[in-house]
This record gives structure tokens, C-alpha cells and sequence, in this order.
């Protein structure tokens, strides 16, 4: 019977029968080395010409990169290994030989996502997907904790949710139609029967730029509660982002550890989280040197500089509600300002969550939209949920690549999704 790879290292000894792919391969006359690969780890396995049939050594001398096998031997302790490990191979069997694999060393990075299909089996990139899948668990264990209900918005809409630059078209039945770039909208109509709902679901946006940190389609993970206030959203999001690292940090720590990510690092985000409004921010930043005038957004740079102070997600809430959306609530202290949140991930990873408790008064939120210069017209059912039983409430959305990126320190986004969709590239 095969098992997987680490559970063969677990066992330690023994006869084990494995399959998988071919990592790398080195050949002499007499002794074969293959490293095996499969979803679990690497192995090292040997092949040696006197101690098996004829049959099984043409199979070790046609082996090639990538080609599948199947194999039996038996498992022992060598320190030399690449993971400790090593088969003495009694048996051979290729599945399908491969052709050459393109991928060799000093490959550029236009070639490598040429070959996305193929770089995806990587070993970086397989253990970036692991903690991905480790991060989404989290936050999901996080909400159903929480009583939160786990619903299904759509992904093509009739109407926007963060400006109409960004906004992907498409031709439905010789209608216009749009990609969603926010659930959030729909969430708002779920919390009226649910009381406390979340969302992933991709989310689309037509960045027109080219950074670090935005894809075209990214995975969203978007919560939204009746009744939750805005000190009450701050807390949430604290409590759902400390569950996400020190969960993945307690699982994943071997993988955070290939990445070069210490996990301890993560361990230590728990609450309190540094906790500032954007008028103190500006002032922080006027003290580094940097003045940014009252009423323009944060820029990349302005952000970098911010969290250079702080070594754990910073919490900026309070910013002039010309440059926010027009559903956010204002601060009843100031008019000037929204009740909204934007974190930012430490060691200059950039924006994770934007967040805000929502407008629920039907005057006040139609005065927003037309002030924003939007058609009310558009937003008729949307206003329909402050016709029935409006009440207070806030959300969130927070950017799953934005977390992967921060947790496995890529240098780009692209890598934290197995097929990046950017303005350059939408294949493979
Ligand atoms: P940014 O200023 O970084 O473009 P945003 O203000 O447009 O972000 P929101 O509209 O608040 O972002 O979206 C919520 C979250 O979704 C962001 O905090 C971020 O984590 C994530 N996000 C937004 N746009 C992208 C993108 N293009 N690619 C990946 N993640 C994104
Ligand atoms: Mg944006």
C-alpha cells in the first residue's frame, strides 16, 4: 500500500512503497539518485545498480525530471539528506517519462509565469499554497466561532461597489454587466436575516497599475454584522487577525520556516493592536520628515513610513470622508471624518482590511450617494434595506493575498495565488 512521503519519514524504517514526481534526478554508472516528490515532502532515494534487476536500472536510466513513478524500498536515517532521509530502492516503476521540463535555473520571471502550469509545483510555491489553505481555515474556524453564517453573494452584478474606475464590464445578453468588487453590498442584505454573516469569494478590480500588491482578481474574505458598531468592528477584526497568526504559526511553522519566516513573528500578534486616527497619523508622519496636507489619502510610501513605529497590524481609523465610500457612516464628533479602518500590515506589507461601520439612515445615506456624484437610481434595492428595519451595522474586507504575502514575505502578490491575474497577463 502506498503512503505519502511524510508519513514514510514518520515511520523512519521499514519497507515503504511511494508515488510521485521527480524533483531532481543524478546519475553515474553504477548508483541512481532520485529526489521524490509528492503533496507532502521530498525524499531521497537510491537506486544502485548491483542490487536490482536489470529492469529496474534501465527504469533509473531513463528517469528524467517531472516523469511520475512508483517505487518500494526500504526508508533509513542519512543526515546528508535533503530531509533526512533516505530509500535504498528495490523497485522501480515510471509511470510516464517526461519530456525535458523547461524550467532550469536563471529562468526570468516573464518565462517563469509563461510556465505558471509548471512552476506552480515548485517547492516555494507548493508551501506558499499550503499556508494559503491554513490562513483560509483560520479565518473560517475564527467566524463560525463567532456564530457567524458562511453565504454566497454573486460575482456578476448590475451595479458597483468601489467606483466605477476599477470596474471590470462584461456583455451579459447584450446588457452591461460588472465583475464584483465587493460583496459587500449583498452582505448588508444577508445581516438583516442572519444578524452576522462572511463571505470569500474572489473579487475583481481593474487596477490600472502595476505593484507588489494588486491582482485583477483576488480572494476576498468580507464579514458583516447587525447590531456591530464601530468599536465593536475594531475588536473583531483584531481578534479574527490574531486567530489567522497564531493558528497558521502553530500549524505551518516548518512551511513559514522554508519561506524564511520565523513564526514566533506571528505568534506575537495578538491584541492590542496599535490603534490610530488618520489626523495622528499625518502627525506622525509630519515628525519623520513627510507632509501630507489634510484630506489626501495615504500613499504606499506614507503607509511604509507609518508602520516602520508599530510591529503589529496598524489600526488607522477616522479618514476624511471626501476620499472614503459613500456608504461609511460619519464620526458623530466630526463631520469631517467616517467611522472607517484600514489596517496595515507590519514590515511594510501594505493595506490588509478596509472596513467601516455603514450608514443606516436613508436620508443621510442618499445625500452620500448623490454628494459622490453616483445615480441614486442605481442603488434602489440597496436603499430598500433601510426602508425595513434599518439598524446599525459595519464590515470588513480583507485581502487573502495581502495575508499570504505578509506571512510567507513574498516580494510580489502574484505569488500568493497560483495563476496571477495582472494587466499584463490573464493565461495560463
Ligand atoms: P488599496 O488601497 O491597496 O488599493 P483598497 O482601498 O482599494 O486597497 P478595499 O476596497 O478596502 O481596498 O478592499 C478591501 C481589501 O481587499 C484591501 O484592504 C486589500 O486587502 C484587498 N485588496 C483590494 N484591492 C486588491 C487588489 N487589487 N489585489 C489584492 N488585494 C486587494
Ligand atoms: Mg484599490
Amino acid at each position: 500500500m502506498f503512503i505519502s512521503i511524510q508519513e514514510a519519514i514518520s515511520q523512519g524504517k521499514g519497507n515503504v512503497a511511494l508515488r510521485g514526481w521527480v524533483y531532481r534526478e543524478r546519475k553515474s554508472n553504477k548508483l541512481a539518485f532520485i529526489v521524490l516528490r509528492d503533496g507532502t515532502n521530498i525524499i531521497q532515494c537510491v537506486i544502485e545498480k548491483d542490487k536490482v534487476s536489470s529492469g529496474v536500472w534501465s527504469s533509473a536510466e531513463k528517469v528524467m525530471v517531472e516523469s511520475s513513478v512508483t517505487l518500494e524500498g526500504e526508508i533509513r536515517e542519512d543526515k546528508r539528506a535533503p530531509t533526512g532521509y533516505e530509500v535504498g530502492v528495490t523497485d522501480l516503476k515510471i509511470v510516464q517519462t517526461a519530456e525535458r521540463f523547461p524550467i532550469t535555473k536563471d529562468q526570468s520571471t516573464e518565462f517563469l509565469l509563461d510556465v505558471r502550469h509548471l512552476w506552480l509545483r515548485s517547492r516555494e510555491l507548493t508551501t506558499v499554497w499550503k499556508v494559503k489553505s491554513a490562513i483560509l481555515a483560520a479565518a473560517r474556524e475564527y467566524f463560525e466561532k463567532q456564530k457567524y453564517v458562511e453565504v454566497t453573494p454573486p460575482i456578476i452584478t448590475g451595479s458597483s461597489c468601489e467606483g466605477g474606475s476599477t470596474l471590470f464590464k462584461i456583455d451579459y445578453f447584450g446588457e452591461e454587466a460588472f465583475l464584483s468588487q465587493s460583496a459587500q453590498l449583498y452582505l448588508e442584505a444577508l445581516i438583516f436575516s442572519l444578524d452576522k454573516v462572511y463571505a470569500i469569494t474572489p473579487s475583481f478590480r481593474a487596477e490600472p497599475s502595476k505593484t507588489s500588491r494588486h491582482l485583477t482578481e483576488y480572494w476576498h474574505c468580507e464579514g458583516e454584522a447587525a447590531w456591530m458598531q464601530f468599536d465593536g468592528l475594531l475588536d473583531f477584526m483584531e481578534g479574527l487577525i490574531s486567530h489567522v497568526c497564531v493558528t497558521v504559526a502553530e500549524k505551518c511553522s516548518a512551511e513559514l520556516k522554508l519561506l524564511g519566516r520565523n513564526s514566533d513573528d506571528l505568534k506575537k500578534i495578538v491584541p492590542p493592536f496599535p490603534r490610530i486616527t488618520y489626523d495622528e497619523a499625518l502627525n506622525i508622519l509630519k515628525k519623520d520628515g513627510i507632509d501630507v496636507p489634510w484630506g489626501k489619502d495615504l500613499r504606499t510610501e506614507e503607509e511604509e513610513q507609518l508602520v516602520k513605529h508599530y510591529d503589529k497590524p496598524l489600526i488607522v481609523t477616522r479618514y476624511p470622508k471626501k476620499i472614503k465610500a459613500f456608504y461609511m457612516k460619519d464620526d458623530p464628533k466630526n463631520s469631517e471624518v467616517v467611522l472607517c479602518c484600514d489596517i496595515l500590515a507590519p514590515e511594510g506589507y501594505g493595506e490588509i482590511v478596509g472596513s467601516s461601520q455603514r450608514e443606516e439612515n436613508i436620508d443621510v445615506l442618499k445625500e452620500k450617494i448623490k454628494n459622490q456624484g453616483e445615480n441614486i437610481e442605481h442603488y434602489n434595492w440597496y436603499l430598500d434595506l433601510r426602508r425595513f428595519g434599518s439598524v446599525p451595522h459595519s464590515g470588513f474586507g480583507l485581502g487573502i493575498e495581502r495575508i499570504v504575502r505578509w506571512f510567507c514575505r513574498l516580494e510580489t502578490i502574484r505569488d500568493a495565488i497560483p495563476f496571477p491575474r495582472t494587466i499584463k497577463r490573464k493565461t495560463p
